[in-house]
């Protein structure tokens, strides 16, 4: 395979140079944390310097601070084939769980099961449990059935569908429409987790009819470290849904510091409290980026950047200790590749040492995430000659490498 030749036809290769990527690295980790935009760089700079340093307590109106939650919801919308109005930029996905959760068991109230995957992303589990203690097993159960399982479990006694729609650790693709549909047909309301699909691949949350999504600013969004998450309803329950997490954001009158709650109209009811306004700006023009792609063209960058590296794992003797756990069909695949050995924590530790950054997920995998804004084809040749080099000569087996650290 001519990399060189496929970076060099690549359209989307001139949208590296936004990012500010350190020197001799070969960054694949960008699913978990994206790398630094450089419009996000230079605007928390102005932001800490002129705004809040000068400005102060006026930039709430003068820059606009109060509507940055609306202003990123509505340039996440398109990611997320979502129209107008639907989408707004606020707290963590586990927080936005709660409130979409609580909004849909409201909703569905003649029914009390959570239906949701074992493997789902663990907070997501966390979080309906805590829904459990709070309304207790009359009002709200959670059910957890394997991926195979679903289909058959989607029935009257389902109030609510919860599922990430890529798995965080295969990297498998759900199919949105089917089940969207199937759960409709059985009056179950529907909440997709997009952590690991905004920004990765194109979504149709419009078209398939989905009723609430949440979706993650850190990852392959590029808001930087803990960047604020969002949260999708959709139009038709806007009215009827309730948050429950009824902070003064998603009052109808903010500052008329009322002393009993309207809710807002819209989707800014689902806002809380005070948004944190550097880590929202620097997501904001981190979404700058965005504007200037065509998600297709991510989208099949993506497949042709991940079937690199399965055709190596299947053609280089070196990598055949290495089992792929990522499905092989595209429409399966999301933008990431999952590999399972024995040693995976050491493998990656030894990997991020030459520069090669990917991470570990327990029990035994190597996560490759696959980000086309940034990630050239030679890049990932690179990183399949070095995992070769290293599984053949042994290197991951020395001792520092299996030293286990907080963070994986
Ligand atoms: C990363 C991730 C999260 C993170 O949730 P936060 O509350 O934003 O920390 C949640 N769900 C899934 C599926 C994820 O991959």
């Amino acid at each position: 395979m001519n990399t060189e030749l496929l970076d060099r036809e690549d359209l989307l290769a001139e949208v590296r140079d936004q990012f500010y990527l350190p020197a001799g690295q070969v960054y694949l980790d960008g699913n978990s944390l994206g790398p630094l935009p450089l419009a996000a760089r230079d605007r928390v700079a102005d932001l800490t310097s002129r705004q809040w340093g000068e400005d102060l307590i006026t930039s709430w109106n003068r820059h606009g601070w109060i509507d940055l939650p609306q202003r990123c919801g509505e340039k996440i919308a398109p990611l997320l084939g979502a129209s107008q109005g639907q989408v707004v930029c606020c707290d963590s996905i586990s927080v936005n769980l709660f409130k979409v959760l609580t909004a849909a068991l409201r909703l569905n109230s003649g029914r009390k099961l959570v239906l949701s995957q074992k493997d789902n992303f663990p907070t997501d589990l966390y979080m309906a449990q805590g829904l459990e203690q709070l309304l207790g097993a009359e009002r709200c159960e959670l059910k957890t059935v394997t991926a195979t399982e679903l289909e058959n479990c989607l029935d009257s006694s389902v109030a609510v569908l919860m599922l990430t729609h890529v798995n965080f650790r295969s990297g498998e693709v759900h199919d949105m429409v089917r089940l969207t549909e199937l759960a409709h047909k059985n009056g179950i309301l529907v909440i997709w987790d997009l952590a690991h699909s905004a920004g990765a691949l194109p979504l149709e949350l419009d078209r398939c009819g989905v009723d609430f999504a949440v979706g993650c600013g850190y990852k392959f969004l590029n808001g930087g470290p803990g960047a604020p998450a969002f949260v999708y309803v959709a139009q038709r329950w806007q009215d009827a849904a309730v948050n429950v997490l009824s902070g003064w954001m998603g009052h109808a009158q903010a500052f008329a510091f009322a002393p009993d709650y309207v809710p807002a109209a819209g989707i800014n009811r689902f806002l809380s409290g005070t948004p944190p306004i550097l880590a929202m700006a620097a997501l904001d023009a981190a979404l700058d980026v965005f504007a200037q792609v065509d998600m297709q063209q991510v989208r099949n960058k993506s497949l042709a950047l991940s079937d690199l590296l399965i055709e190596r794992l299947d053609n280089d003797p070196a990598l055949t200790e290495l089992r792929l756990i990522s499905p092989r069909q595209h429409h399966l695949r999301g933008s990431q590749v999952a590999l399972a050995h024995p040693d995976a924590y050491a493998l990656t530790q030894c990997l991020i040492a030459h520069g090669f950054v990917a991470d570990f997920r327990a029990p035994d995998i190597l996560r490759v995430g696959i980000t086309p804004l940034y990630t050239r084809f030679a890049d990932i040749e690179a990183f399949a000659k070095r995992l070769a080099v290293i599984l053949s000569g042994g290197e991951y087996r020395q001792p520092r490498f299996a030293e286990r650290q907080r963070v994986t």
